[in-house]
């Protein structure tokens, strides 16, 4: 059977360390599915569209990697697409607690389907979707952060402030 995972997540915007986890878990899995959710009563900095759209660019040579969004359960999501893992990046020991809490549920929720968790290279703990947003709000430069496919300036003005 084949090995699909969903790696869930806001995603906004989609940065170094997710492509990190993502290429890492490429050798353990025959499809993922990067799904980003679409919460409503999220607010969002990007619209679902453009973080969509850099992280398609971002593997758009890698037919391993599909790009969707979805709303709801991410359990729900992961069984209309056939994924039995839920793939997760872990930085600090507070990741470790949220994420603990999260795919304990999940299992609870859905048994056939397990959590996997890579934990990120030491270079990328510190990066965070938060921190990248500001930097951008406030007009610096976030390139670094940022996988170097995507162009953070073909993106000025699409951000909600
Ligand atoms: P969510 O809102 O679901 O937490 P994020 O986009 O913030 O969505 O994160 C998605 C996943 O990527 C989470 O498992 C998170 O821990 C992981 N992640 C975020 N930043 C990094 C990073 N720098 N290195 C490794 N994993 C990361």
């Amino acid at each position: 059977m084949k090995k699909i995972a969903v790696f869930p997540g806001s995603f906004d915007p989609f940065t170094i360390g997710h492509e990190g986890i993502v290429r890492r878990s490429l050798v353990l899995f025959d499809e993922i599915i990067i799904a980003v959710g679409a919460n409503a009563l999220k607010k969002s900095y990007y619209s679902l569209e453009v973080r969509k759209e850099m992280i398609t660019k971002v593997f758009r040579d890698v037919p391993a990697i599909r790009v969707d969004h979805y709303e709801g359960l991410t359990v729900d999501y992961c069984k209309r697409n056939s994924a039995r893992y839920i793939l997760r990046g872990l930085r600090t020991s507070a990741d470790f607690e949220f994420e603990r809490a999260i795919a304990q549920v999940n299992k609870a929720l859905a048994t056939d389907i397990e959590s996997v968790f890579l934990l990120t290279v030491p270079e990328h703990t510190s990066i965070n979707s938060t921190i990248v947003r500001d930097i951008i709000r406030s007009g610096g430069d976030a390139s670094m952060f940022v996988p170097s496919v995507i162009n953070l300036e073909e993106y000025k003005g699409e951000g909600e402030l």
